[in-house]
């Protein structure tokens, strides 16, 4: 029995990297899929592959930092599928600036080295729009996609929302971007209040934080930057001796989205390969 079958879901982010991942996953598990990007190309890609498990899909155009596109968006979601049942807030950002690699870096290498630690400058050398940035698409566009959500979720009293977020939001240990931290960390927090808020609805909200992760993205952004000292050092952070794939999540994000999940509200579950364990 497939666990998701004629459900409607919607994953930001999900024409790559593991919102692509979650994508494919609901398919398999009967989902009809909406994905949403800024890259139209990328997203009828990813679409042709959930059509394959014959399901529907839908690729659709959005900045979600833009509160009017994700509204847009919404109406064609609505005007197509006529309802959500699945929202998954992955779309992210976590380098608002790229050249910053090298100072992420350095401050993983001392957070895996003894002794001593002082900051590195990451905080007082970060501008305004760096800051900005990275709060505008991972919790502005979290915010604007669960409150269009919600106000069908509510009229239905069904609805699962699916958060990701990062061991940097929930542990200081493998934080090397301090406005990444901050920003996941807000939506840590926006979990566990709207999990509150809505469960009497019908509605549970739940988040994933995931730990180093070999997607495209953390291999472009940081991973390629490594010389082979440094990325020895990054596997000894991880207890299981090895970076997660995208196939360390999707279970998870099955489970988060079907009935088995149920009576879990506001839980923050984060497979990282130890690297974090109380938070
Ligand atoms: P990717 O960069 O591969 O994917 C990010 C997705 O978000 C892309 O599909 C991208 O599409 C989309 N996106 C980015 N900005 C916007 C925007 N403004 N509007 C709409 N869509 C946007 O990242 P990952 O797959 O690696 O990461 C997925 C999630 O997991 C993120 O939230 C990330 O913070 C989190 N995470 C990742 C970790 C890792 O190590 N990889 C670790 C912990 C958490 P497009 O650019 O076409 O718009």
């Amino acid at each position: 029995m497939k666990k998701l079958k004629d459900r409607v879901a919607l994953i930001t982010g999900g024409g790559r990297g593991l919102g692509q991942a979650i994508a494919l996953a609901y398919a398999k598990e009967g989902a009809n899929v909406a994905i949403c990007g800024r890259n139209i190309g990328v997203l009828e890609e990813t679409a042709r592959q959930i059509e394959a498990e014959g399901v529907e899909a839908l690729p659709l155009t959005c900045d979600v930092s833009s509160s009017a596109q994700v509204h847009a968006m919404f109406e064609k979601l609505l005007n197509h599928f006529g309802t959500i049942d699945i929202l998954v807030n992955n779309a992210g950002i976590f380098r608002s600036d790229p050249a910053g690699a090298k100072d992420r870096i350095n401050h993983l290498d001392l957070v895996t080295k003894p002794g001593p630690r002082y900051s590195l400058g990451i905080t007082k050398s970060l501008t305004d729009e760096q800051w900005h940035d990275m709060f505008r698409v991972n919790v502005d566009g979290t915010f604007y996609c669960t409150r269009e959500a919600l106000r069908v979720m509510e009229s239905k009293h069904y609805g699962k929302i699916v958060n990701i977020v990062s061991i940097s939001g929930i542990s200081s240990r493998s934080s090397h971007s301090p406005n990444y931290a901050a920003a996941k960390g807000a939506i840590v927090a926006l979990t566990r209040s709207l999990g509150h808020e809505v469960a009497g609805a019908g509605i549970t909200v739940n988040a994933i934080a995931p730990g180093y992760l070999m997607t495209e993205e953390f291999k472009n952004g940081l991973y390629n930057a490594m010389n082979e000292d440094q990325r020895q050092r990054l596997l000894q952070l991880v207890p299981l001796g090895r970076l997660s794939t995208v196939d360390d999540y999707t279970p998870l994000a099955v489970f988060l989205a079907s009935s088995d999940s149920d009576y879990l509200v506001g839980q923050i579950i984060s497979p990282n390969g130890g690297v974090v364990i109380e938070f």
